[in-house]
């Protein structure tokens, strides 16, 4: 170490920073500085000064300006609301060249980065003045230093909200439609709102939080979803939003909810939020619930009530292939996939409208599972009575997910 110490600084002027730097890997409960310091000092005669030399030939004294990185990063990191943070840096390409070179001349595989070291000590100074705490997995907020410019930037890591939601409107998707022809621009066919449905319900919570926190945009990831005209009953279907680029991260959930709510009035509710995570929202697109349905149900054609009880009785415990529907080609694969029917009842009945009450697995298409979808559904209801039947009003009564299985 001391023979590697000593080429180095017959070769270059380094700061006790840059000379420590070399060993930051040797032992552990020191800093690079004081690690330079000793070195310098057991270096032998002849090699160099005792005291470090006026201008160090790696990093030009930048470490003389950690104090000001550290209040320029601490001004802009007090623009945000945040508990947790982190130091980033961008060093000069030239500086991590002249380490490499030194690496490269006297053995760099004890040695630490500028950047790791400039992270850590600068992280130090905004942890002690700030009260805050540098974390490395999930900062609330990136702050990155560009030490050459003294330029601040940051990156925001966005908040999470979980909930559950009921739609009673049979007219709004669950998630924002950009309009298909100008992919949002806005153009004659969406009349310049850039949207195929002027609402829906990551829009009625989403304009709501997004205000309150300050953010940039909005995502929404809901566990599945029903067709725009279903609506979705029972306790709700759970979701988690996501606020990107938040200024605000401590929300008033519970004052907030009855905004929200007023906000979509007659249209959609929620409840049950709480903060969550990204870990969350994998769990939530991962997860298959099976879920409740009531249908209503119009026969093309004569049928009768013993008819109609026997097919239900014959299905109610079905296992049925479903071709990809036609009307989800386009986004889905076309395959042909098996599922169960859990449970079938009859609920009302006359004989030009019923109603059924389905159990299914999740993934099913319960309008395909009662028309047949032209033989692309088997067996289906319709085949099994002999009699085409579609779905006219579709409900999920419930998604039956680990929060309320009961
Ligand atoms: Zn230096
Ligand atoms: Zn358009």
């Amino acid at each position: 170490m001391i023979a590697r110490a000593e080429t180095a600084l017959k070769t270059h002027d380094l700061c006790d920073h840059c000379l420590g730097r070399l060993f930051a890997r040797v032992d552990t409960g020191t800093t690079n500085a004081e690690r330079g310091r000793k070195m310098r000092a057991a270096v032998p005669d002849g090699t160099g000064d005792p005291v470090p030399p006026r201008m160090c030939w790696l990093c030009e004294d930048l470490f003389d300006s950690l104090e000001r990185f550290a209040d320029a990063a601490m001004d802009k990191l007090g623009t945000v609301e945040y508990d947790t943070f982190l130091i980033g840096t961008k060093v000069d390409p030239l500086v991590q060249d002249r380490e490499e070179r030194l690496w490269a001349e006297v053995g760099g595989d004890k040695a630490e980065p500028i950047k790791a070291e400039f992270n850590r000590e600068i992280g130090k100074i905004v942890e002690a003045r700030t009260g805050k705490s540098a974390e490395f997995h999930s900062p609330d907020v990136v702050a990155v230093v560009d030490t050459r410019f003294g330029h601040i930037e940051l990156d925001v890591a966005p908040i999470f909200i979980y909930g559950r939601y009921r739609k009673y409107s049979r007219e709004i998707p669950q998630t924002r439609w950009p309009c298909r022809m100008c992919q949002g621009k806005g153009c004659k066919r969406c009349e310049g709102t850039g949207k195929m449905y002027q609402n829906s319900v990551q829009e009625i919570i989403g304009d709501v939080l997004i205000k309150e926190a300050e953010g940039a945009d909005h995502f929404f990831h809901g566990m599945g979803r029903e067709d725009i005209d279903a609506r979705m009953l029972g306790t709700g279907r759970p979701f988690v939003i996501e606020i990107s680029e938040p200024r605000k991260r401590h929300l008033d959930l519970e004052g907030l909810t009855a905004s929200i709510n007023e906000h979509g009035a007659g249209l959609a509710d929620f409840s049950g939020l709480r903060p969550s995570t990204r870990e969350e929202v994998r769990q939530i697109k991962a997860a298959t619930p099976d879920k409740e349905y009531l249908a209503e149900v119009r026969p093309h054609g004569k049928v009768n009530k013993g008819r109609v009880d026997e097919v239900v009785q014959s299905l109610s415990q079905a296992r049925i292939t479903q071709q990809t529907p036609t009307r989800v080609a386009h986004r889905r694969a076309d395959l042909a996939r098996q599922r169960a029917i859990h449970d079938l009842q009859l609920m009302e009945f006359s004989e030009d409208r019923f109603l059924l009450r389905l159990r299914t697995e999740s993934g099913t298409y319960v309008k395909e599972f009662v028309s047949g979808d032209n033989g692309r559904t088997v067996p289906s209801f319709s085949a099994a009575l002999g009699v085409p039947c579609e779905v006219t009003a579709l409900d999920v009564l419930q998604v039956i997910d680990n929060s309320n299985e009961g």
